[in-house]
C-alpha cells in the first residue's frame, strides 16, 4: 500500500476503481429493490388435471414453454396413473389381478414409494384402498354410506402386502381379485416434483405450481422475497387462507376432511379412509400441512399424518429428517413441528397456535 500511494498515477487508478465498485453495487441494490415484475417475461395459467385445479406461475425467459411442458407432463402422469382411464397402468393392473402388468417407470416409482409409506404407517396409508374408495364413492354422484356388511367384505380387499413388484421387468401384480390400487394420495406429489424438475431444467429461478392441496415453489419470488403460501381454512365451507407460511424452494402439501366429503344425518363422510375401520378416518385432526423439499414424500405424509392423528402424526413428522408440519384440530388449534415455529403467521384470529404440547 505504501508503495502504491507513493505513485500518483496509482492513486488516481485506485480512486477510479473505488468509484466504479460503489456505482456498480448501488445499481445492483436498486435493481433488486425496484425490480419491475410486469416487465419480466412471465406465464400465469390454470388447467384441470389429475382431478384437481392446477395453477402455475413462472417468471423468466421460456416461462411459456415451461408451463406448456409442465402441463403436458401432468397429463402424461394422469394417463398412466388414473384409476378410470382405460389405457392407464393402474386400470390394467386392477382389471388383471394375479398377472404381472408391465408399467411405465413413473407408475412403478409411485407404487414403490406408496408401499414404503404403507410399511412405515403399518398399513394406515395403503395404496390398495381403491375398492373401499369406490364403495364410498366420495366426491362422485354415487357417494353413500355403505352397509356394515359391505364395509366388512370390502375391507378384506385392502392389504398393501398383496402387491408384487418386479424391479427388472418394471411390472406389478395384485394378488387378490377385486382389490384395487388407488394412487390418489401420492400421485399429485410425484407430479409436483416432476414439474419442479422441468422448471429447474430451464434455469427459471422463480415459479409456483399448485395442484389442489399440493403447492411447490421454486426459488424466491422474483423480487427476492419469500413466497407466502396460504394454508387453507380447514373448516367445511370456509374458503380462503387461515394462516400463511414464508418459504423458498419448498413444497407445502395439505390434506383435510374438507377437500371431498358429504353429509348425512349430521355426520361428515370425507375422502381419507382408515383401512382398518373401513370408514373415513376419525380423530380430532381436521387439517395437516407438510413442509419439506419433495412433494412426493409430503403428499404421502400429509395423508398418513391425517389418519394417524395428532400424537402419532407429530411423532412421524418429527422423526422424519427435513420434514416440518402443522396439524390443526377441531378446536382450531395449530400444532407446529419444532423447525417451523417462527415461520407461520396466523391470518384468522379464530385460530391459535398451541405451544403447550410439542
Ligand atoms: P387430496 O387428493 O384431496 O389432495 P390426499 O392426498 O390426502 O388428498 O389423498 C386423498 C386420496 O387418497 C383419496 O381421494 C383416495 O384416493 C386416497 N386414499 C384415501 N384413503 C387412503 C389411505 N388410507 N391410504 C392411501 N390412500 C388413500
Ligand atoms: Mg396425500
Amino acid at each position: 500500500m505504501k508503495y502504491l500511494l507513493k505513485n500518483k498515477k496509482n492513486i488516481i487508478w485506485l480512486i477510479f476503481f473505488v468509484i466504479i465498485i460503489v456505482i456498480f453495487t448501488s445499481c445492483q441494490q436498486q435493481n433488486d429493490e425496484n425490480i419491475d415484475l410486469s416487465k419480466l417475461p412471465q406465464e400465469n395459467r390454470t388447467t384441470f388435471a389429475m382431478n384437481t385445479l392446477i395453477k402455475m406461475k413462472a417468471y423468466g425467459e421460456n416461462a411459456e414453454e415451461v408451463v406448456d411442458k409442465s402441463f403436458a407432463r401432468l397429463n402424461e402422469i394422469e394417463d398412466e396413473m388414473s384409476k378410470t382411464v382405460k389405457s392407464s397402468d393402474i386400470y390394467k393392473i386392477n382389471q388383471n389381478p394375479q398377472q404381472f402388468i408391465k408399467v411405465d417407470n413413473d407408475t412403478f416409482t409411485v407404487i414403490k414409494k406408496a408401499l414404503e409409506y404403507a410399511e412405515l404407517t403399518d398399513g394406515k396409508f395403503d395404496p390398495t384402498i381403491g375398492s373401499l374408495v369406490d364403495l364410498w364413492g366420495i366426491g362422485t354422484e354415487k357417494a353413500r354410506v355403505p352397509s356394515e356388511e359391505e364395509i366388512i367384505k370390502t375391507k378384506k380387499l385392502v392389504n398393501y402386502q398383496w402387491v408384487r413388484l418386479d424391479k427388472n421387468e418394471k411390472s406389478v401384480k395384485i394378488l387378490k381379485p377385486g382389490m384395487k390400487l388407488d394412487l390418489g394420495a401420492i400421485a399429485k406429489g410425484y407430479a409436483a416434483d416432476e414439474v419442479r424438475n422441468i422448471i429447474q431444467g430451464y434455469n427459471i429461478d422463480s415459479a409456483y405450481i399448485s395442484l389442489g392441496g399440493n403447492v411447490s415453489v421454486v426459488g424466491n419470488k422474483p423480487d427476492g422475497s419469500n413466497w407466502n403460501v396460504g394454508i387453507q381454512d380447514p373448516r367445511l365451507n370456509k374458503a380462503g387462507a387461515m394462516a400463511s407460511i414464508g418459504v423458498k424452494n419448498k413444497t407445502i402439501v395439505t390434506s383435510g376432511n374438507y377437500e371431498r366429503y358429504f353429509k348425512e344425518n349430521g355426520n361428515i363422510y370425507h375422502h381419507i379412509i382408515n383401512p382398518i375401520s373401513g370408514y373415513p378416518a376419525r380423530s380430532d385432526v381436521i387439517g395437516v400441512t407438510i413442509v419439506t423439499l419433495d412433494s412426493f414424500d409430503a403428499d404421502a405424509l400429509s395423508t398418513s399424518v391425517f389418519i394417524l392423528g395428532l400424537t402419532e402424526g407429530m411423532e412421524l413428522i418429527e422423526n422424519t429428517e427435513g420434514v416440518e408440519g402443522i396439524i390443526i384440530n377441531k378446536d382450531l388449534e395449530l400444532f407446529l413441528s419444532s423447525g417451523i415455529k417462527d415461520k407461520v403467521q396466523i391470518l384468522d384470529s379464530e385460530f391459535e397456535i398451541n405451544k403447550s404440547k410439542f
